[in-house]
């Protein structure tokens, strides 16, 4: 079937949303609340849009296309309402962007500034909601958050580690762990979902903090090192210290951008002073740097000797998960056709 959205005209099937057509032919409306990963959710009205034929304002996000639809993103009525919402939601928190870790990759922040906002029209008592720094790889600062949501759906329907929920009622909702404990003494696993999906600075990578803007890093999309999946990450790399400050999930296969905690926090090893840079061999009892060419020459008579006095089935060569398929070719080529044996493992081998 086909819809019109903004005079441009999109084909698409009857499961998709007047959100989902709109971006997939280059419109952008913003949505605090959905994510392609965690679905429709309605909540914070952020994507709505005016529709011919349909009274008032429709929520983009939860309303499925029909053919010949004609959909209108940037109409003076639709950026009132969005002017709106945002200005609400930036009276009913503690918004200051300049002091936020947020600021610069901030989906509320980026919709401000396409509206126009310079300060919220409205003045709300502040929540005072406990913020909860007691985890040790995670902040949650519930005062910026929005309750849109994301994170509990991330939680609960993508990782399947329920443990974040909405608690409370009113202006009182509040992002809980498990039945309203410390994250610290929850069944939280730390895996970052959460931080990684919510779109505001509401929860934050512990050790990302202060570590720098989203504009002064440089983003390397590489695979994770860790294990065998081969997971696909974005490095956050301070060019200047030259060192890696956050790693997030892309969202490609095969990891859709979840990660484990190694692969998510496990960062710091590249520019670790303990780094072996060369080779170490045991003289008289202590490791002594050594040439490459000192270490392999040792080796390689250290196999010639071995498999000369007792054969080659001695001999076993060990793939790993942390190296390329190429390196691990190479492992399996030098055991049977150097060796001469087929004694070759893999370490992700059950
Ligand atoms: S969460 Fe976003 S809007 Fe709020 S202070 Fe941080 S950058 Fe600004
Ligand atoms: S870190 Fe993972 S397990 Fe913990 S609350 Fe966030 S999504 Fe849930
Ligand atoms: S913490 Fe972030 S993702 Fe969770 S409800 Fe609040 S704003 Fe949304």
């Amino acid at each position: 079937m086909q819809v019109t959205i903004d005079g441009r005209t999109a084909s698409v099937t009857p499961e998709t949303t007047v959100l989902e057509a709109a971006r997939s032919v280059g419109i952008k409306i913003p949505s605090l609340c959905y994510h392609p990963k965690t679905g429709k959710a309605g909540r914070c009205r952020a994507c709505v849009v005016e529709i011919d034929g349909m009274r008032g304002l429709q929520v983009s996000c939860a309303t499925a296309v029909r053919d010949g639809m004609s959909i209108h993103t940037r109409t003076e009525t639709v950026l009132a309402a969005r002017k709106m919402v945002v200005e609400l939601l930036l009276a009913d928190g503690a918004h200051n962007c300049l002091a936020c870790e947020k600021n610069g990759g901030c989906e509320l922040q980026d919709m401000a500034y396409d509206l126009g906002i310079e300060a919220p029209a409205f003045i709300i008592e502040d929540r005072a909601a406990e913020n909860d720094a007691s985890s040790e790889m995670i902040v949650i600062d519930r005062r910026k958050c929005i309750e849109c949501g994301r994170c509990v759906s991330a939680c609960q329907n993508v990782v399947v580690n329920e443990v974040l929920s909405m608690a409370h009622r009113g202006a009182q909702t509040q992002i809980v762990c498990d039945a309203d404990r410390p994250m610290a003494d929850s069944t939280c696993v730390q895996c970052g979902e959460c931080s990684q999906l919510c779109p505001v600075g509401a929860i934050l990578p512990k050790k990302s903090i202060g570590q720098g803007r989203p504009w002064a890093l440089e983003m390397v999309d590489t695979t994770c090192p860790y294990c065998g999946v081969g997971c696909q990450v974005t490095l956050h790399v301070d060019k200047a210290a030259n060192k890696i400050v956050k790693v997030t999930g892309r969202e490609v296969e095969p990891n859709d951008g979840m990660l484990c905690v190694k692969g998510r926090y496990g960062y710091e090893f590249p520019s670790s002073p303990n780094r072996l840079t060369q080779p170490l061999m045991l003289k008289n009892g202590e490791h002594v740097p050594v040439t490459w060419d000192e270490a392999l020459d040792f080796v390689a008579d250290r196999i010639k000797t071995i498999v000369a006095a007792s054969g080659p089935d001695v001999f076993s060569a060990f793939g790993s998960g942390r190296i390329t398929n190429e390196n691990n070719y190479a492992i399996a080529k030098f055991a049977r056709a150097v060796v001469k044996t087929n004694n070759v493992d893999h370490c992700a081998r059950t």
